[in-house]
């Protein structure tokens, strides 16, 4: 049974009809996949520790719908867990797989939709319904200091969770905004798609993350 009140919806939430149908016909059809809402990916030294948390769209079908951890199974994780390393936001060695033992460094990594939409597209009432858990989710670090948010949808779904107005905060790669005591960073999605089509370069992606961990660790060295 799904607690509307908790950060991670149970194993079978049924509070989207279509995902829950089509996970359904994905469980019939690999059985040895994951297909269920992919929970957040947390540092080993816990909700405490997090200061950045990374908000993706939704599981790609053979990505973390099939393995069951953000960003892991599809090209979308080559980029970010590369990037995430480099940074110190990750240690290890991402093998996409969730048992490569990649470890997250004051990071977590959740999805505005936690369940795979047909098409990698949820409608509007699944991204809302979905805030269920992206609130809490956010709420659930003390001590975040940052949010990252992958693509438009990722980004308005995290302002309207912390009770922002979307047209007050709009999406902009590279943007930084500041929302209830947190700096919102905002980029492209690391897609393939993205990166094929030139719309989202390495460069690019690296850059933001730059910033993110120049703000945390000037974060860490204030007063
Ligand atoms: S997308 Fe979110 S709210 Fe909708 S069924 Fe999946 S876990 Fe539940």
């Amino acid at each position: 049974m799904t607690d509307a009140a908790s950060p991670e919806p149970g194993h079978d939430c049924p509070l989207c009809p279509r995902l829950h149908d089509f996970i359904a016909a994905w469980r019939e059809r690999e059985p040895g996949w994951f297909n269920a809402p992919v929970p957040t990916f947390l540092p080993p030294e816990g909700e405490g520790s997090v200061r950045l948390l990374i908000v993706g769209l939704a599981p790609g079908l053979r990505g973390a719908n099939r393995t069951g951890r953000p960003f892991t199974g599809d090209f979308a994780g080559d980029l970010l867990y590369g990037t995430l390393i480099a940074q110190g936001l990750a240690r290890g060695e991402f093998k996409a797989r969730p048992d490569d033992g990649l470890e997250l460094v004051g990071t977590a990594i959740t999805n505005a939709v936690r369940c795979v939409p047909p098409e990698n597209k949820p409608v509007g009432a699944e991204i809302a319904t979905c805030r269920t858990f992206l609130r809490p989710t956010i709420a659930r670090f003390p001590n975040l200091r940052a949010i990252l948010t992958l693509g438009s949808i990722a980004h308005q779904s995290t302002v309207r969770a912390l009770g922002e107005r979307v047209a007050a905060l709009p999406f902009r790669h590279g943007g930084r905004q500041e929302a209830g005591g947190i700096a919102l960073f905002s980029s492209y999605h690391c897609s393939r798609y993205n990166t094929n089509t030139g719309v989202l370069t390495q460069e690019m992606f690296v850059s933001v993350f730059k910033e993110i961990a120049a703000f945390l660790k000037n974060q860490t060295q204030a007063p």
